[in-house]
C-alpha cells in the first residue's frame, strides 16, 4: 500500500509512518519545513515539502498520484489562533480532498476530533470554538463527496503515553483521552478495513483490542 500523510511531521503522523514502513508499505509525509525531512526518513517515510496553506490543487495532486490512500493528520496546533484553524484544520483538509479527487485517489482517512461540528455552539473560548467548527466543516465537506471513500476518526484528548493496543470506539463516546500511538494504530487498522468506509466514530482509551474495535459492526 502507498499512503500519503498530510502533516507528515505531526506526532501521530510520525508514529503511523513508522508502522506503515515497518510492515513494508510505502509512505509519504507532506511537510512545510524541509528541516523536518530527516525525522521522516528515520521513520521510513519519504518527505515532500509543500505548504498546505499556500499550495493549489495542481501543486498537490501530482504528489498523491498512485497512492492507495491519503490521511489528513495536519493541524494548526496549540498556540495558533482562529484564522489558522480555518486555513489548516478546515481548508487544508478540503484541499487534500480536492487533490485526492484530481489524482484519482479514493481512500481518505480524516483525523478529526471529538466535538467536531460545523455548527458547534460557542464553548470554552473563541479559538476552541473555531477549531471544533473548522474540524466539523472539513468532515462534512469530505464526507459529502461521492468519489471519496472516507472514514472520519474523532479522537478525544491526545496524550504521549505509550500505546495500549486497546480502545473504545462509538458514534459518541464519553469524554476521554487516548495515546497518539493508539490513534496511529487505529488509522492503520482503518486503512486495512474497507468496511470502515463511510463511518465516522469517536475514539478514546478503552479495553477493546484495536482490530476488534475497528472491525466491529456495533457502530453501523
Ligand atoms: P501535531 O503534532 O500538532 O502535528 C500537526 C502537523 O501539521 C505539524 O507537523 C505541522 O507542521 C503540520 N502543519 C501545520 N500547518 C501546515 C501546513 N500549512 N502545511 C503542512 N503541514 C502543516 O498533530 P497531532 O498531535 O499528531 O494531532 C493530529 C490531529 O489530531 C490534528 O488534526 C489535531 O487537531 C487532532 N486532534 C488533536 C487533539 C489534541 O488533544 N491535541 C484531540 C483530537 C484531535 P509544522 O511543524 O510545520 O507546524
Amino acid at each position: 500500500m502507498r499512503v500519503v500523510i498530510a502533516g507528515g511531521h505531526g506526532k501521530i503522523a510520525l508514529i503511523l509512518e513508522r508502522l506503515l514502513a515497518e510492515r513494508g508499505d510505502s509512505v509519504v509525509g507532506l511537510i512545510r519545513n524541509p528541516s523536518q525531512a530527516a525525522d521522516l526518513e528515520a521513520a521510513g517515510a519519504e518527505a515532500v515539502v509543500i505548504d498546505l496553506e499556500a499550495a493549489s490543487v495542481d501543486d498537490l495532486a501530482p504528489h498523491l498520484r498512485g497512492a492507495d490512500a491519503v490521511v489528513f493528520a495536519a493541524g494548526a496546533g496549540p498556540g495558533s489562533g482562529a484564522a489558522r484553524k480555518e486555513t489548516v484544520d478546515r481548508d487544508a483538509a478540503i484541499l487534500l480532498a480536492d487533490a485526492a479527487e484530481a489524482a484519482n485517489v479514493a481512500r481518505y482517512v480524516m483525523v478529526s476530533s471529538t466535538g467536531a461540528d460545523a455548527d458547534a455552539p460557542g464553548v470554552r473560548d473563541e479559538v476552541f470554538t473555531a477549531y471544533l467548527r473548522a474540524k466539523g466543516a472539513a468532515d462534512d465537506n469530505v464526507r459529502a463527496r461521492p468519489k471519496l471513500d472516507v472514514t472520519v476518526i474523532r479522537p478525544g484528548h491526545l496524550t504521549d503515553d505509550p500505546g495500549t493496543g486497546q480502545v473504545t470506539t462509538a458514534e459518541h463516546t464519553l469524554r476521554g483521552s487516548i495515546p497518539r500511538a493508539d490513534v496511529a494504530a487505529v488509522i492503520l487498522a482503518v486503512l486495512d478495513t474497507p468496511r470502515t468506509i463511510g463511518q465516522t466514530f469517536e475514539l478514546i482509551a478503552g479495553d477493546i483490542p484495536i482490530t476488534a474495535a475497528v472491525t466491529t459492526s456495533d457502530r453501523e
